[in-house]
């Protein structure tokens, strides 16, 4: 009896030490991007600076890693590789529901919504030799639909699919990251690619700034598609953004927004601290990239589908945005 007391005894002490410890830590976290050349890479940077202005306070260090991109990023935070993600909300969505890229492994049960960011475009940049002036155009073309773990991936087979192309049969797929694509398009190795992403883009500056005349293809006749999924919604891509491009007028397609996940499994105190550091200072965050231009608190709590993280929640209880 005794010896088990002693034995209890000990082990609380031993907790209590390292609980002491595991406080004076620093924590790292990371957050999973995309490409160089997109979005989600500024903006995990963006977010990991907002946080690690106050490293002292909170003890957390944040870094951010180029991925493959959302459908990457939702698997590694499942499984723990990453703290953190940044995923189109289409994709979110399959995840939460084990949809498309989870049909096999089924619902992402621990993916928890933190907040949405930009909003994306799925964007379809052609080489005028090509002849391509809209996604109809591409039958028969050699056209990059997205890596495996990118979000545009889906995306480009759905389009195609609205206007009655196969990804498989009508047209030359090729399956490569975003940040090389601009470069092969520009090599005449591709005539077109695929990317969701937010505007301006490094990617689609270097697709348009180059010796091959490049232009911004419209996506029309998918209203199929917008009306069979409540996440895709009509978008525009100003032209003035992109001034090597050869298009005189904005561009038709259609979106989706990029959003910061994580997973029930990462602390509370973690999800809080970076959801109050951006939030707190949203008019320094909203600086920090172009295509955060139409961002308000309020449209940054939309999107998604996934439960919000507690950490999270908490904070937007505090701030009055939620009830
Ligand atoms: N939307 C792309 C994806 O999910 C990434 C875009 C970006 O990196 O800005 O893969």
């Amino acid at each position: 009896m005794k010896k088990g007391l002693f034995l209890g005894v000990a082990l609380a002490a031993v907790m209590l030490m390292s609980s002491g410890q595991a406080q004076a830590k620093t924590q790292f976290v990371t957050i999973g991007t995309g490409g160089i050349t997109g979005v989600y890479y500024p903006t995990g940077g963006a977010i990991a600076k907002m946080v690690n202005k106050k490293k002292k306070e909170y003890g957390i260090r944040a870094t951010v890693e180029s991925t493959g991109g959302s459908v990457f990023n939702v698997n590694a935070v499942m499984n723990g590789d990453l703290e953190f993600g940044i995923v189109q909300s289409d994709r979110q969505f399959q995840a939460v529901q084990g949809l498309a890229e989870w049909k096999d492994s089924g619902p992402q049960e621990d993916l928890r919504a933190v907040f949405s960011i930009h909003p994306e475009s799925v964007t379809l940049v052609a080489a005028v030799d090509a002849g391509i002036n809209d996604i109809k155009d591409l039958k028969g073309k050699k056209v990059n639909i997205g890596n495996p773990g990118s979000g545009q991936r889906q995306n480009s087979i759905d389009a195609l699919d609205a206007v009655g192309i196969n990804y498989e049969k009508d047209l030359k797929a090729e399956s490569i990251k975003a940040s090389e694509a601009a470069s092969l398009l520009q090599d005449g190795r591709i005539d077109a690619f695929f990317y969701t992403v937010g505007h301006p883009s490094g990617s689609i500056k270097e697709a348009t700034s180059g010796a091959r005349k490049v232009r911004l293809a419209t996506i029309t006749g998918v209203e199929t598609l917008l009306k069979k999924y409540p996440y895709y919604a009509k978008a525009t891509i100003l032209h003035s953004l992109y001034p090597g491009a050869q298009n005189d007028q904005d561009v038709e397609t259609f979106g989706v927004k990029a959003t910061f996940v994580t997973s029930a499994k990462v602390s509370d105190d973690v999800v809080y601290a970076i959801t109050k550091e951006v939030f707190d200072n949203f008019d320094d965050f909203k600086k920090l990239h172009p295509a955060y231009a139409t961002l308000t608190k309020e449209n940054m709590l939309e999107g998604l589908s996934a439960p919000i993280h507690p950490g999270a929640m908490k904070y937007y209880k505090e701030a009055g945005l939620m009830k």
